[in-house]
């Protein structure tokens, strides 16, 4: 049987969460970094279910009720901070400190990124959502959504974001994370072998000049590139 991992994007439809630099909604970071950190986890082979999947307003208890009845190995919800505009960095929360292993993996996973300005580190908080879930269960405040730095963190960092979520995940599940295996090209390139492309990298009048230019490329390592002569017209 496969695990089962419960990703809550938080907030949404009416309730936009914070709202940050240039407008930013705590919503669309939280739903974007959850829908990536969902299919990095299927390549794993972890069965994941989301919360919501679009911007839909959902309580707190509709989101734990569906968790626990899912039966999911572990809940991660997902978030952004505000404050002043000054503070900045990422903690997680767990709600007791004797069942923080999973926000401290997917914490330690996070800062391995280096996707974050400041580490706030581990803390507790009787959150709803950590309260009420049955099984183990973080809310990862990924950067402060006000903060111009950490907003740049939010939507240009977001792979990143996304990937320590889902090592952290696996650590905690006890599944090793595989790289993503390259996946070949839809259509392999046509070799006909009748025909060759040559690639030419520079034309010179001065035999000097051909010579120097064939030194550079050597020094690049183009090890089989050489000289042709040709003449002016016939080519
Ligand atoms: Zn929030």
């Amino acid at each position: 049987m496969s695990k089962k991992v419960f990703i809550d994007p938080g907030h949404g439809g009416s309730d936009s969460g914070a709202v940050g630099v240039n407008n930013l909604l705590e919503k669309d970071i939280n739903l974007q970094v959850a829908k990536k950190a969902e299919s990095l986890l299927k390549k794993q082979g972890v069965e994941v279910k989301l919360s919501r999947e679009s911007d839909v307003y959902l309580s707190l208890d509709a989101r734990t009720t569906m968790a626990n009845n899912w039966k999911a190995d572990c809940f991660v919800s997902i978030h952004c901070n505000a404050f002043d505009g000054t503070a900045k960095g990422i903690e997680t929360y767990s709600y007791q400190s004797n069942t923080s292993d999973l926000a401290k993996k997917v914490h330690t996973q996070v800062l391995n990124t280096k996707a974050y300005t400041l580490n706030r580190g581990l803390k507790t908080a009787s959150f709803y959502i950590l309260k009420y879930t049955t099984m183990r269960a973080c809310l990862m405040e990924m950067a402060f959504i006000d903060n111009v730095e950490d907003s740049k963190i939010l939507t240009q960092r977001q792979d990143d974001l996304a990937l320590g979520i889902a090592k952290g995940v696996c650590d905690y599940l006890g599944i090793e994370y595989k790289p993503d295996t390259e996946t070949p090209p839809v259509n392999p390139p046509v070799v006909d072998s009748d025909t060759f492309y040559r690639v030419v990298c520079g034309s010179f009048n001065s035999k000097v000049y051909a010579e120097e230019r064939l030194e550079e490329l050597k020094k690049l390592g183009f090890d089989d590139a050489f000289i042709t002569v040709f003449q002016k017209g016939s080519n």
